[in-house]
């Protein structure tokens, strides 16, 4: 049997999620696609923290643990190593990136925000910006911040700070179709019924033809509500709910660190890497 070709095709893109059909393959590689995608894709997060001072409200541990959640610009994550697998013995530029931050409030209140945080690489810095920035504390007059913070390579599966998604799932893409000599058949209170049974609105009801068609499939939700209606009404076969087969409809929405077609072409590549191992080393089983 020739080797399947999976092929995608991009339904909707936008700068922070995109959708896309997955075909010609079965769940079991669109599943490994999606864990990919969110444990094993690298983007750049904050590890370690130095406090020099700390006269805020929030401790030192509770600052850390919101630095690493600030989303970093990783585009160009590829150019440095994981920590674990660089030469060198203390976070060099090869496998790390530098924050400072130094903040002192002068008037009543001052918010620290993402902002502050300036980095010594300009490939990583904080995603969100200005009218975006995120709020790390808000200093009394006279308290003051001042750290260092050290950024590192990373995946998911160690610390969901460096999952580069806030939403990967799939689901088949739903295959739906009205028997329309039963539809025909009902009258209008009943055809409109059926209509608004769908609550995604599935169907849609035409006053001037007086027909019922399907109006956007890929909203279907598998809630069985149009088939309780058709069974309810004695019409068990007037509407069949299904997949289709090899059809996987993927939605992936970024955390920013990433833009959401780099996530999934560095999923694709880090799968791919995976399955040249797997059959690398069956070969030298079966070889030996
Ligand atoms: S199964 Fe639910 S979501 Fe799907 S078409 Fe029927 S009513 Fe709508
Ligand atoms: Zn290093």
């Amino acid at each position: 049997m020739p080797p399947r070709q999976p092929q995608i095709e991009i339904v909707e893109m936008k700068k922070d999620s995109m959708t896309f059909i997955l075909s010609k393959t079965d769940a079991s590689i669109a599943n490994a696609l999606r864990r990919v995608m969110i444990a094993e894709t690298p983007t750049m997060s904050i590890d370690l923290v130095e406090f020099e001072n700390n006269t805020s409200v929030l401790h030192d541990e509770f600052i850390a643990h919101r630095l690493g959640l600030i989303p970093l610009t990783s585009s160009r994550v590829e150019k440095f190593n994981f920590t674990r697998e660089c030469s060198c013995t203390d976070n060099c530029e090869n496998c790390s990136v530098r924050f400072n931050l130094h903040v002192t409030c002068t008037d009543d209140t001052k918010q620290v925000t993402s902002d502050d945080l300036f980095s010594t690489d300009a490939d990583v810095r904080p995603v969100h910006r200005e009218d975006d920035s995120i709020v790390i504390v808000k200093l009394a007059k006279g308290q003051e911040l001042k750290l260092t913070a050290i950024a590192k390579k990373g995946v998911g599966k160690e610390h969901a700070k460096w999952q580069p998604t806030c939403i990967t799932t799939f689901q088949y893409d739903p295959d739906i179709r009205i028997n329309q000599n039963i539809m025909d058949r009902l009258d209008e209170e009943k055809k409109v019924k059926f209509a608004n049974s769908c609550p995604v609105k599935v169907f849609a009801y035409d006053k001037d033809t007086r027909t019922v068609s399907v109006e956007a499939a890929s909203n279907c939700v598998y809630c069985q509500e149009c088939k309780f209606y058709s069974n309810d009404i004695g019409h068990p076969d007037l509407v069949h709910v299904g997949y289709k087969p090899e059809r996987y409809i993927f939605t992936v929405e970024s955390s920013g660190s990433l833009e959401p077609q780099e996530i999934v072409l560095s999923a694709l590549s880090i799968l791919k890497t995976k399955l040249a191992h797997v059959h690398e080393n069956l070969k030298n089983e079966v070889d030996f």
